[in-house]
């Protein structure tokens, strides 16, 4: 079967090989999806690629690795298949390219001129407000009124809804669209909760050498569930806001607070846990051409908790104006960003362990 993209070409090549071989299969969700079939269309392999949780147990125990002639490296083949399927699903197409720019650079780029255009808006409404709204009861609102903030962020919350389902709607159509059911999905959801198959199989995960350990699993899951946190003090406040009109800020007890700095610490550990196994990790795991995609989307999760629990210690002195454009700032950039980078691996993950549940509970029933 011919392929769009080399990448593409190499992971049915290497699919070829391990299903003959199949001494993986014990290690991940990969080898027995891949065993379900004989040949994968473009649509099969970044469904296999986006099962892949890249934890390089099967690059360690393979046989036919370089410099054998076979060449095997299946993490490898499948994380440069896994980002380059995020550019291939992206909506609008246009916006394609921003995956292969999302760099570092841009990430804090984008951050600091939202900030600045955030400044901007406060010396529009109020000029003495910036360093000197910290003394005012409705500080937050001294600074940008409320009605702003709501369109600016409600416009770019609903922006990236709409991409980011018109993507994944792409990726679930050209993997099939599997007739998933219920328990398919509670199944995949307790899979993507643990991180079930970033474990190697049940030896840890390898990262700079031949000694796996938990802590890249450990990192994802501060980060995924500090992301969850700030996510949960956002909506209460939201709750606070609208239905019992108590408005922030709120004290350091409350429940938008709490939930905000339990979160912002998850997404300060997680992503310092993160960059650092990204800096050991052996190349010959990872996509050629979209680091500055991941790192990027990390610096952003770290930035945007950073900023977060520094408005929450230093909320009151004059910092805050600073503070809050810096948050506003990474959050409305985050926003904007989720469906062009890194972020929509999570989603595109969740619907490939979905169809992975959906697929073995199928081959598995008895047959009548
Ligand atoms: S990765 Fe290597 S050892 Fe594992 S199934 Fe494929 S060919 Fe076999
Ligand atoms: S890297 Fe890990 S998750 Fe990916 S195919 Fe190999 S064993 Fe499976």
């Amino acid at each position: 079967m011919s392929h769009s993209t080399p990448a593409l070409t190499e992971a049915d090549r290497l699919m070829t090989v391990c299903n003959s071989c199949r001494y993986c299969e014990g290690l991940c969700a990969v080898f027995p999806a891949m065993e379900l079939k004989r040949s994968f269309s473009d649509g099969d392999l970044n469904h296999l690629a986006n099962l892949c949780h890249n934890c390089g147990a099967c690059y360690h125990d393979c046989q036919f690795t370089p410099p054998h002639e076979f060449a095997v490296n299946v993490p490898g083949t499948l994380a440069q298949v896994r980002a380059e399927s995020y550019a291939h699903y992206a909506w609008p197409k246009a916006a394609r390219p921003l995956f292969a720019r999302h760099g570092t650079a841009l990430a804090i780029g984008m951050t600091l001129v939202t900030a600045l255009f955030i400044l901007g808006l406060v010396a529009a409404n109020e000029p003495g407000a910036l360093l000197t709204a910290h003394l005012d009861d409705a500080r937050f609102y001294a600074l940008l009124p409320h009605e702003a903030m709501v369109a600016l962020f409600g416009a770019a919350f609903l922006w990236m809804l709409l991409a980011v389902f018109m993507g994944a709607r792409a990726f679930w159509r050209d993997t099939g669209t599997p007739q998933t059911e219920l328990r398919d999905h509670t199944q995949a959801t307790l899979d993507a909760a643990r991180l079930r198959y970033l474990d190697g199989g049940g030896m840890g995960c390898f990262n700079e050498d031949d000694q796996p350990t938990d802590r890249r699993r450990l990192w994802h899951h501060f980060t995924f569930y500090g992301f969850l946190l700030c996510l949960g003090a956002t909506s209460l406040a939201t709750v606070y806001h609208y239905v019992f009109g108590w408005e922030a800020p709120y004290t350091w007890h409350s429940g938008p607070a709490l939930l905000g700095i339990a979160g912002g610490i998850g997404l300060v550990i997680g992503p310092l846990g993160l960059l650092s196994a990204k800096r050991a990790r052996m190349q010959e795991l990872g996509a050629v051409g979209f680091r500055g995609m991941e790192v990027g989307f990390i610096l952003m999760l770290l930035i945007t908790g950073a900023s977060g629990l520094a408005l929450r210690v230093l909320g009151e002195t004059a910092l805050l104006g600073p503070l809050l454009a810096l948050h506003l700032g990474a959050v409305l950039t985050f926003f904007l960003s989720m469906p062009y980078g890194k972020f929509v691996h999570g989603l595109y993950r969740y619907l490939a362990l979905s169809r992975h549940a959906r697929d073995m509970r199928i081959a598995l029933a008895p047959k009548r």
